[in-house]
């Protein structure tokens, strides 16, 4: 997708502050966080939403996850962390390119409002 801001982040054609990369996956610094730990980790691969989610891309969310296992360890997030994907406008989702907020390192509170 030429036009999608966090492919052209992917593929390192708008600056970010990398947290992890593997051959799927890539994490960045969120500019506006939300958390004193906030990372944004996206598949490389462009999907929309995570109601384009299918049986041929869903390997790709797969990846994701076990990047952000990797990420906790890597930035020693043993106190617990909260995953988050907004999908659609109503739930906030901004950049439409499927993302997983990476929050930690302050009470996060349940439910989320
Ligand atoms: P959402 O509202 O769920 O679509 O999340 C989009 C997130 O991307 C927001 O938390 C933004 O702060 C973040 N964001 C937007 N542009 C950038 C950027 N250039 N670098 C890092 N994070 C960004
Ligand atoms: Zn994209």
């Amino acid at each position: 997708m030429s036009d999608c801001l966090f492919c052209k982040i992917a593929a390192g054609e708008i600056p970010s502050t990398k947290i992890y990369e593997d051959e799927y996956v890539y994490a960045f610094a969120d500019i506006a966080p939300q958390a004193p730990f906030h990372a944004v980790v996206i598949p490389k691969q462009h999907i929309a939403s995570a109601d384009e989610i299918t049986a041929d891309n869903s390997f790709l969310v797969a990846r994701v996850f076990e990047a952000v296992a990797k990420i906790a360890k890597q930035e020693n997030l043993s106190d617990g962390y909260r995953v988050v994907n907004n999908c659609g406008e109503a739930a906030g989702q901004t950049v439409h390119h499927i993302h997983f907020h990476l929050l930690a390192r302050r009470d996060l509170g349940w439910p989320p409002g």
